[in-house]
């Protein structure tokens, strides 16, 4: 099976292509032609995924699947959350990002978070949707060269490593998106040839 991954994000293709059963050849945007920014209009995650899978496989006719993530905060009452990408300004400049949130968390002793990723696969124009997320705590610095995004800030739950220190296969193991492609891959095992 072909399924398109509606992402421009090469850390995400990796971590995804990572993932997936030997059966389901994961394809990106820029293979079939689409070099287009795809708006993420939405208020909720599950919108903005479901937003992105629709545009690809209407415009380009393809199966597909598309993501989105946000962090939430705690003591930030869920932000940035959907509004993750553009927290700093409208350019999606993550170590802007990451400071404008160490900023706002500066003198703030509840530093819970979490990672969600919401991800919505367009298969035979059926919708279907598969959420994980990964409870931890934002550090007072950025640490680490590995991964992208909030990575460097990030402490998941059991670890004393961010995201951003830990292996990449650790975190592909254990992350937000891991577990919502966990699922996406048990249901694609689960159907019957047709
Ligand atoms: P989007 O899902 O690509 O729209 O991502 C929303 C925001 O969350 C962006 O700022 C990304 O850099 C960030 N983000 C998405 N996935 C991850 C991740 O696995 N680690 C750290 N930041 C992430």
């Amino acid at each position: 099976m072909k399924l398109v991954f509606a992402t421009h994000n090469q850390n995400k293709l990796k971590e995804v292509q990572a993932l997936m059963p030997g059966n389901v050849e994961v394809v990106s945007l820029q293979a079939i032609g689409c070099h287009e920014e795809i708006p993420e209009t939405g208020q909720t995650l599950e919108e903005n995924a479901r937003i992105k899978a629709f545009h690809v496989a209407h415009t380009y006719g393809y199966s597909c699947f598309a993501d989105d993530t946000g962090l939430l905060v705690n003591a930030l009452n869920g932000a940035p959350g959907v509004f993750s990408a553009r927290y700093a300004g409208p350019h999606k400049d993550a170590s802007a990002n990451m400071t404008k949130l160490l900023t706002q968390l500066e003198n703030e002793t509840d530093r819970r978070a979490q990672f969600e990723t919401v991800i919505a696969l367009i298969l035979n124009d059926v919708t279907h949707s598969f959420k994980g997320s990964v409870p931890g705590t934002i550090t007072k610095a950025p640490r680490g060269k590995e991964g992208f995004g909030y990575d460097p800030v990030f402490v998941p739950d059991g670890y004393n490593q961010t995201f951003a220190e830990l292996p990449f296969h650790i975190k592909n193991t254990i992350s937000h998106r891991a577990l919502a492609i966990e699922k996406l891959t048990h249901f694609l095992l689960a159907l019957k040839p047709s």
